[in-house]
């Protein structure tokens, strides 16, 4: 049928010619190719050129010569129509609906390909003799003739049969064709243009000047190497095109950005444009419309609502975005985070002083009522005009002018939801929740890419570079796993068939010979061609392809000039800051009292960390937490104070370990909080409660979980858990009391008692969890806990944990002695003290035996005075302002902080030795 010269076409369309394209992406660079010599002609407007796909050139020939008779489905019609054929034949009895789906789709597929391949088996009798999968898919095909010819309905795949058929019957008057970007014809293309009249090809461009076939180490060089090329060519060729051919383009998309947006070599970033589209579900606009629909009668996971309202999307102006984005804020600050939020849970909560924005409650209010008015069954066609009328109320898209991409994105999502709509030509009904589902997947299914900005570099897949020419091609990942590509025989066609009618990848001979054909057609698109390929891939090595090789002769070493840069250019410049900013002075006070009731407050500052008896106060919220920071690490210290930053806990299903030791907290407070708790105080108390024990137990557990449970939890959660949740306490809370009956005699002095002590001028507000006076009269500071801890965490010189010794040292009495401070280890299973006492035999514990650490290793008043110091340093530290970046036990530390972005302790010299923690803090400290 012969050639035309790519100069021509120009002239081919200038005249009105056609040109048919084998893709979208084909026919759409026919026509930028067009424009842009229009442009170059200084031309400001211009008749727009005839390129259409095959599919579109198909469907308008087939409608022009008046096929319209007939409904021609959409993809989602055609689905919809084979689950149903597939379900009602008893194949698929006690499946779900999405591997139904799944074979739908491997059904129209295999039905697409008989219609290009093999037309002669649409014929029942012609497959009579296929047997299993392959039978039950003849079954289907044939009732599927069988439907569409009842209902007037036509697949798109049998449009160029029914093309064909009307160009049998219909002679001349056709206007000659250009055909464009095919790499080979399928049989239906070749009769369809063979009966069409005369047809041409784009000739092959001269073959390319310059060929070359790298090697590069690995995956990560080769591209680095050709970002490298693609700056470095077209910065010495402003207005040249370069096409990068990558197989796997759309899973590596990712990392091709990150490569061509920082290329290396000090370039600046490359203007690239990739031919495959993403989900339109993962564009901003449609992702949050989706939500947002969702929302109105279903739940979101909190990561959505985060994203829904960080995203701005919904909310009618930038004030109204950052209100809800406040109150996101504040619900975790208050630790009031949920695993799933419905809109009515979201809209009642209360999180601080942070308000909703009373129109964009208003909003959503309407869009929820104008729903639920609605009937709950009704055809897609009504939902789908439903749509745009709750998103408008609910404010979406949230922009009066949206942009042009924001503009596209938005058409094309009413696209979607106008397909989804299309559902209805069965006259079927759906419940709205049906068609949020139907609506999610399609857009999951529908690729989106916004309109061509004509950028200099175009990636794509080997298949969809056809058409397209440029300056020069890289082509990448030329080895002999990936090129030729290898792909799978049909499922539901028999295997004799898929070869006799070269069926994709039914040989690999076939695949063999489209790659040589793909590989060829570059050779001609470019003066200049590189394919490269990586030795290793995943760690495994890998073979230059035999076809490029057969072409481009053995790859070489990647040259010198494109190695990627060693070391790459530090992101960050190091600078060493050493000046302190002092936690700004406060007018000078009289020091808070250490512990309530105290009577000799100044006294307790004659140890070295003297103060005058006016000072300079600074009170610092945070309790012990500040000293034990400024400890662990002393910039954790600044940012969580000073800076008030704070990592976030993700919500969980069930009570999170947080909630349940502050539950286990407020039982054990109540049991030893006294009459006005209805509790008990003393030893004996306890042992007069006798076999009743576990009744007292359970009262004051079933008092605690009705005033202290948090609302969320008793919304969320099954009563079933929440009842197990009950039993388990009252269960632990009667173990540890059962333990406690085989104490030596004591006393509860206090339970959750506050102290305000200074320490070198820092007042800090403590809260102890229990004090109990022992028999010999002095006291013992407890501290209970349901997780691991040990001791260890007290010592020095950088204490992991300063609580307890704190209390110790600074927040008691003077005229009480300390008689020790232990951890209550309030654990199923590991009941116990751990801590240092002075004489823990006499006053704790007679059974305890010598090996025990509380006897063997007491506490001394050494210790308590080596404490002190300690802890006094930290004082003056902080309040210094070091906020060195040091912490106390790399990474473990930085693992349980996660301020790794606020103080990027990551990025520090790797190379840098890890000085030993003694040598770093004293160091530090000059
Ligand atoms: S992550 Fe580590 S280095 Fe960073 S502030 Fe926390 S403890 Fe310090």
């Amino acid at each position: 049928m012969g050639f035309v010269s790519a100069p021509d076409v120009d002239a081919w369309l200038r005249g009105g010619g056609s040109v048919v394209a084998a893709s979208e992406r084909a026919a759409r660079a026919v026509k930028a190719a067009f424009h842009r010599d229009r442009r170059a002609e200084g031309l400001t407007a211009w008749p727009a050129p005839q390129a259409l796909d095959w599919k579109s050139f198909a469907r308008s020939a087939w409608a022009d010569r008046g096929g319209d008779g007939l409904l021609l489905l959409n993809p989602m019609q055609e689905e919809s129509l084979w689950c149903c054929i597939i379900r009602d034949s008893g194949h698929t009895a006690g499946w779900t609906e999405p591997p139904r789906r799944r074979l739908a789709q491997l059904a129209m597929e295999a039905h697409e390909l008989l219609c290009a391949h093999a037309p002669h088996l649409l014929r029942p009798t012609a497959r009579s003799a296929w047997q299993q999968d392959h039978g039950a898919f003849s079954g289907w095909l044939t009732a599927f003739d069988d439907a569409c010819r009842a209902d007037g309905l036509l697949s798109t795949s049998r449009v160029p049969l029914e093309l064909l058929s009307l160009l049998e019957n219909q002679v001349g008057g056709r206007p000659p064709l250009v055909l464009a970007g095919f790499d080979r014809l399928l049989p239906i293309q070749q009769k369809v243009f063979d009966a069409w009249a005369e047809w041409r090809s784009i000739a092959p461009g001269e073959p390319a000047e310059a060929i070359r076939f790298y090697s590069a180490a690995n995956e990560q060089a080769e591209l680095s190497a050709c970002a490298l090329w693609c700056s470095r060519y077209l910065a010495g060729k402003p207005l040249a095109r370069v096409l990068v051919v990558a197989h796997d383009a759309g899973q590596r998309r990712g990392e091709i950005e990150r490569a061509f947006l920082k290329p290396g070599g000090g370039a600046q970033p490359l203007r690239f444009e990739f031919s495959l589209g993403v989900p339109l579900l993962n564009v901003g606009l449609a992702r949050a419309a989706s939500l947002l629909l969702r929302w109105l009668d279903d739940s979101l996971e909190e990561h959505e609502v985060d994203w829904l309202l960080g995203n701005g999307t919904g909310a009618a102006r930038p004030e109204e975005a950052a209100a809800l984005q406040t109150v996101m804020r504040g619900l975790r600050r208050k630790g009031l985070q949920r695993t799933r939020w419905t809109l009515n849970a979201f809209v009642r909560q209360r999180a601080g002083s942070a308000a909703l924005p009373s129109a964009w409650v208003e909003r959503m209010a309407r869009a929820q009522k104008r729903l639920e008015a609605t009937p709950q069954t009704q055809s897609p066609l009504e939902w789908a005009g439903l749509v745009p009328q709750l998103l408008e109320t609910m404010g979406w898209p949230g922009r009066t002018s949206p942009t042009s991409a924001e503009f596209q994105a938005i058409s094309r999502w009413q696209q979607a939801v106008d397909s989804c709509g299309s559902l209805g030509f069965d006259s079927r009904t759906m419940t709205w929740s049906e068609f949020r589902s139907t609506l999610e997947r399609a857009l999951a299914e529908t690729l989106y890419s916004a309109e061509s900005q004509d950028a200099p570099i175009q990636i794509a897949g080997p298949a969809e570079s056809a058409g397209l020419s440029a300056d020069a091609i890289w082509f990448l990942g030329a080895d002999e796993g990936a090129w030729p590509g290898s792909g799978r025989t049909h499922p539901l066609l028999p295997i004799d068939v898929q070869r006799s009618a070269r069926m994709p990848h039914a040989s690999p001979q076939l695949d063999w010979e489209l790659a040589e054909s793909i590989t060829t057609r570059l050779l001609a698109a470019a003066p200049e061609v590189i394919f490269s390929y990586a030795n290793q891939k995943e760690g495994v090595e890998t073979r230059c392809s035999r076809v490029v090789a057969a072409i481009a002769g053995t790859p070489r070493p990647l040259p010198s000039e494109l190695a990627p840069d060693s070391p790459r250019e530090p992101l960050t410049v190091a600078f060493e800051d050493r000046e302190l900013v002092p936690v700004p002075a406060a007018p000078p006070v009289v020091p808070a009292a250490r512990l309530k009731k105290s009577t000799a407050q100044l006294s307790l500052f004659d140890d070295g960390a003297v103060q005058p008896a006016a000072m300079q106060v600074h009170e610092m919220p945070g309790g012990s937490n500040v000293l034990t920071a400024q400890s662990q690490c002393a910039f954790k210290a600044f940012a969580t104070t000073r800076l008030g930053a704070q990592d976030w806990d993700l919500a969980e299903a069930g009570l999170t370990a947080s909630q349940r030791g502050q539950l286990l907290h407020a039982v054990l407070h109540a049991v030893w909080g006294g009459p006005m708790h209805r509790g008990i105080r003393t030893f004996t108390e306890l042992q007069e409660l006798g076999p009743d024990l576990r009744v007292f137990v359970e009262e004051h557990v079933q008092r605690v979980l009705a005033e202290e449970m948090p609302a969320a939890a008793r919304e969320q959660m099954q009563p079933r858990y929440l009842e197990l949740e009950e039993k388990r306490l009252v269960r632990l809370v009667t173990e540890w009391l059962e333990y406690e009956r085989t104490r030596e005699p004591f006393t509860v002095e206090a339970t959750e008692e506050d102290a305000n002590p200074t320490i070198a001028g820092l007042t800090l507000k403590l809260r102890l969890d229990r004090l109990d006076r022992l028999n010999n009269g002095s006291l013992l500071v407890i501290d209970y806990k349901s997780g691991n801890v040990a001791t260890k965490s007290w010592e020095l010189p950088r204490p992991d944990d300063v609580q307890l010794p704190l209390y110790a040292a600074f927040g008691l009495d003077r005229e009480n002695e300390t008689g020790g401070l232990v951890f209550a280890k309030v654990r199923t299973g590991n009941l116990c003290f751990a801590g240092k006492v002075r004489d823990a035999a006499a006053t704790l514990d007679s059974s305890l035996d010598r090996k025990s650490g509380l006897v063997k290793d007491p506490l001394t008043p050494e210790q308590l005075s080596e404490w002190k110091e300690a802890i006094a340093q930290l004082a003056r530290d902080f309040l210094d302002g070091r906020a060195d970046v040091d912490p106390r036990d790399y990474p473990t530390t930085c693992d349980r902080c996660g301020l790794y972005s606020l103080c990027r302790v990551k990025e520090r010299d790797d190379e840098e030795e890890p000085e030993d923690e003694e040598n770093g803090w004293e160091a530090g400290d000059e």
